[in-house]
């Protein structure tokens, strides 16, 4: 079957390949693939700079925000043939950890867990794939192609489900958001900020186009980095999806009380900034505020995120999907272009 594949750590490696039949053991359930999205994690395997192959494997099939029709499915699975499901990306650690036997695999403690398209573990960017029901989501039939937008909805579930724990610790009520970065895991942070009728404003670079448009049609501000202050100093909740943090360090001097700031964005070691460690040690400490990480999604937050999908309005979500290739056209896919927000690569006989 054809496959998108790379040699981890060799930039200029990405083709399309014959790979053998998924193997028995991968699971039960036969699954054909119709389409996966792209996001910046595939354009770093691809460059070379993340990700590894199966143990005793040169190449890596990619791929890992995927939608798909259930071919087979072995009885007692509880799925069907022509489900339409998503597939999770995270497999827990072999041990496992504490975390990763509660099914918290999001939050392995040993970095032995696996992902499909990203870490030992081949992805959904084949024609075909085996699965185990454990890690099969079945996605509403009326969400048709947007489901393929489950599993980026699902990184930022968790980010939500976990600034909600974080605010549980005393009393507490939140009323603006701030989001930095209006790409795809921005945009759908500020779907989940305004499902929860926060008021909500997103930050990014650009000053026209599809971004600031579709962060007005949430009933969201948009917000040029230039002009950060006000949205800045009042949020109470900040979701940074960039991965630049500078732009939110230096709105340090008007930090609110209480503050939770969620990074989902991953940046390069060794960025230059200028950060003042001791203003940093008073807003952190002087107003009870947090600055957490989060990454991955367990089984629970695909759950969240359908929700937060069915919700959604669907001509909105069709609108984040900016661009879709057929997979005979598979480079383009995976050549950014300036007005992209969610690129997605059809494969053969998709009829989501
Ligand atoms: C994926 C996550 C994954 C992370 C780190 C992201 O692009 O959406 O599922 O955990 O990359 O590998």
């Amino acid at each position: 079957m054809r496959a998108i594949t790379v040699i981890p750590g060799q930039q200029g490696s990405v083709a399309l390949t014959d790979m053998p039949e998924p193997p028995d053991e991968d699971g039960p359930i036969l699954v054909q693939t119709q389409a996966v999205g792209i996001c910046g994690t595939d354009l770093e395997i691809i460059g070379g700079e993340y990700g590894s192959a199966p143990p005793g494997q040169d190449r890596l099939v990619i791929g890992h925000e995927s939608l798909g029709r259930v071919a087979e499915a072995a009885p007692g699975t509880g799925f069907g043939a022509g489900d339409l499901v998503v597939g999770i990306v995270r497999r827990r650690d072999p041990v496992p950890c504490p975390a990763c036997a509660a099914g918290h695999w999001d939050m392995c403690m040993n970095g032995q867990y696996t992902e499909r398209g990203i870490k030992g573990r081949h992805g959904y960017a084949s024609e075909r794939y085996r699965i185990h029901p454990e890690y099969l989501v079945a996605v509403d039939p009326a969400l048709g192609i947007l489901g393929v937008l489950l599993e980026p909805t699902t990184v930022v579930a968790k980010a939500w489900d976990h600034i909600e724990k974080i605010g549980r610790r005393a009393a507490w009520a939140p009323e603006k958001v701030l989001i930095t970065g209006a790409g795809p895991i921005g945009l759908l942070a500020a779907l989940l900020a305004t499902q929860r009728g926060y008021q909500t404003y997103v930050l990014d670079r650009v000053t026209e186009g599809r971004k600031p448009e579709m962060v007005r049609r949430l009933g969201a501000t948009y917000v040029h980095s230039e002009d950060l202050g006000e949205a800045a100093a009042e949020a109470d909740i900040v979701i940074e999806c960039t991965g630049h943090l500078q732009m939110l360090l230096e709105a340090g001097p008007q930090h609110v009380r209480y503050r939770i700031i969620c990074l989902t964005g991953v940046s390069a070691a060794g960025a230059e900034a200028n950060v003042d460690p001791g203003l940093l040690n008073r807003n952190m400490v002087l107003q009870n505020s947090v600055l957490f990480g989060s990454v991955n999604a367990n089984r629970h937050h695909y759950e969240l995120a359908a929700k937060a999908l069915a919700q959604a309005d669907s001509g909105w979500l069709g609108d984040l999907i900016t661009r879709q290739v057929p997979l005979d056209q598979w480079t383009d896919a995976y050549a950014r272009q300036p007005d992209d927000i969610k690129t997605i690569l059809n494969f053969p006989g998709a009829s989501p």
